[in-house]
């Protein structure tokens, strides 16, 4: 048993003497690319993680252990249902495992590391195998996600443990899936979602080359799709089909009334298309960096009236770049950093402000909403984003801190904040990845504000970034 203790620590536990009565096996419903055994173990040591620690994750990438055994750790948390099947597993008596679910992993061998590890648990703790359980059944939680969804996953883990020959034909996982083909991914940090809608929160981002298996359904633009295991609804402007030379199956019909005068390309990733020339609850598509479309030279303030292959929206000019000469309207008054950071600032938390460059109180105000919203993405923080700095965003926030080579919100965040102050980061991702740039503009502010110039954006930098 290769067991990987790298990354072992103290952190983020509820002390020592834990008695070891339960095991218990959750999934980290984290279907990231990257989301790894190995991500997870280092963000535990890191102190990345509000209130969650486990002592094993399990993925394709191999076993970490992340907590001694002694460790009481934080993963059985609140009771869901009245009536568990364990009531008297806690955190304070159990083993937490967590199997690694990312979409640029492989689930069945990240669950077979689970069995493995489970088996040699079972040797060398001397807890019996009926002590082995899902969160669910310690608290209700629909966890592990993957095998709760087909129960005959979990008979089998259980079976495997307790000896049952390691050749047992693993079940089909989702024997509803029909699949009628393959398909490409043509895009980059392309999302797929639960439903085929923006609004809900993805289950993950693809990449250009990304493959995965359909089955013929399609809703509104939206084609079903099975990533790794995972079924789920990509757009259909993503999709290249195995075999067949265009996307769209069945291209939208262009609308009449369109009259093209001229042609452009996006210049950012995640860039909204908005079915009306205003911030809000109105996004029909997201464009990234080097998609194209048609414009008929109408223009509502901050906003350009655009054609994508028959959809008709309304996209922010700052990431409009035209193939022939047209003007840009610069809006000359204000900082443009500032400006710039306005434009994140909205697509980032919805804020909806005026970008006109100049730092005032709703630009504030939207500043504390993008922190909330990183917070809530990365921690699960659960803030309601109204831009206010309460009680509740303070303690979310913690002494959380990102700091050069993470990927995380929180870095978005940042990297937004520093523009509303007029810092230049360099670009913004979302999630964003801290990279030099980053580093270089979190250092001057430290040195320009009389902070520790350590360039990590902890807790004080991030709280003068939002006053
Ligand atoms: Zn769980």
């Amino acid at each position: 048993m290769n067991i990987n203790r790298e990354f072992l620590s103290q952190r983020n536990i509820n002390g020592t003497g834990n008695p070891c009565k339960y095991i218990v096996i959750h999934e980290t419903d984290n279907y990231n690319k990257g989301a790894n055994a190995r991500t997870h173990a280092k963000a535990q040591h890191d102190g990345n993680f509000a209130d969650m620690s486990v002592h094993y994750y399990c993925g394709s990438d191999g076993t970490y252990q992340a907590a001694e055994h002694t460790c009481k750790c934080w993963h059985v948390g609140r009771t869901y249902v009245s009536n568990p099947n364990n009531p008297d597993c806690t955190n304070n008596n159990s083993i937490g495992i967590e199997i690694c679910v990312n979409s640029d992993g492989d689930y069945a061998t990240a669950r077979q590391n689970a069995i493995d590890l489970v088996k040699y648990l079972l040797q060398t703790t001397g807890i019996p195998a009926d002590r082995v359980i899902r969160h669910y059944d310690a608290k209700g939680k629909y966890c592990p996600r993957k095998m709760m969804d087909n129960p005959s996953l979990w008979s089998d883990f259980k079976a495997q443990i307790q000896g049952g020959s390691s050749d047992v034909t693993p079940p089909e996982v989702d024997t509803s899936w029909n699949a009628t083909g393959t398909a490409t991914c043509t895009g980059n940090g392309v999302y797929y979602r639960p439903r085929p809608t923006m609004n809900c929160e993805p289950y993950g981002q693809l990449n250009k080359g990304n493959r995965f298996e359909v089955d013929g359904q399609e809703k509104n633009g939206w084609i079903h799709a099975k990533v790794v295991d995972q079924a789920c609804w990509i757009y259909k402007d993503y999709v290249q089909y195995d075999g067949q030379p265009a996307p769209t199956p069945d291209p939208t019909p262009q609308p009449s009334g369109w009259k093209v005068t001229g042609t452009a390309v996006c210049t950012g990733n995640g860039v909204r298309v908005r079915s009306s020339a205003e911030f809000g609850n109105n996004i029909l598509l997201w464009l990234n960096q080097g998609n194209r479309f048609e414009v008929d030279g109408q223009k509502s303030g901050e906003f350009v009236h655009i054609n994508v292959n028959g959809t008709v929206g309304w996209m922010s000019k700052d990431y409009v770049k035209y193939d022939a000469a047209e003007s840009t309207d610069s809006n000359s008054s204000g900082n443009a950093i500032v400006h710039d950071g306005q434009i994140h600032a909205n697509n980032f938390s919805g804020a909806g402000i005026a970008t006109d460059g100049i730092r005032g109180s709703a630009t504030k105000k939207a500043g504390i909403m993008v922190l909330q919203v990183a917070l809530n993405h990365d921690y699960n923080a659960g803030l309601t984003v109204d831009g206010i700095r309460g009680s509740k965003t303070d303690a979310a926030l913690g002494n959380h801190y990102v700091k050069y080579g993470e990927t995380q919100y929180l870095v978005t965040a940042v990297e937004i904040l520093l523009m509303l102050k007029g810092y230049n980061p360099g670009g913004v991702e979302n999630p964003g990845q801290f990279g030099s740039g980053l580093k270089a503009a979190v250092t001057q502010y430290q040195r320009d504000h009389g902070l520790t110039a350590d360039g990590v954006a902890g807790r004080n930098t991030i709280l003068s970034l939002i006053a």
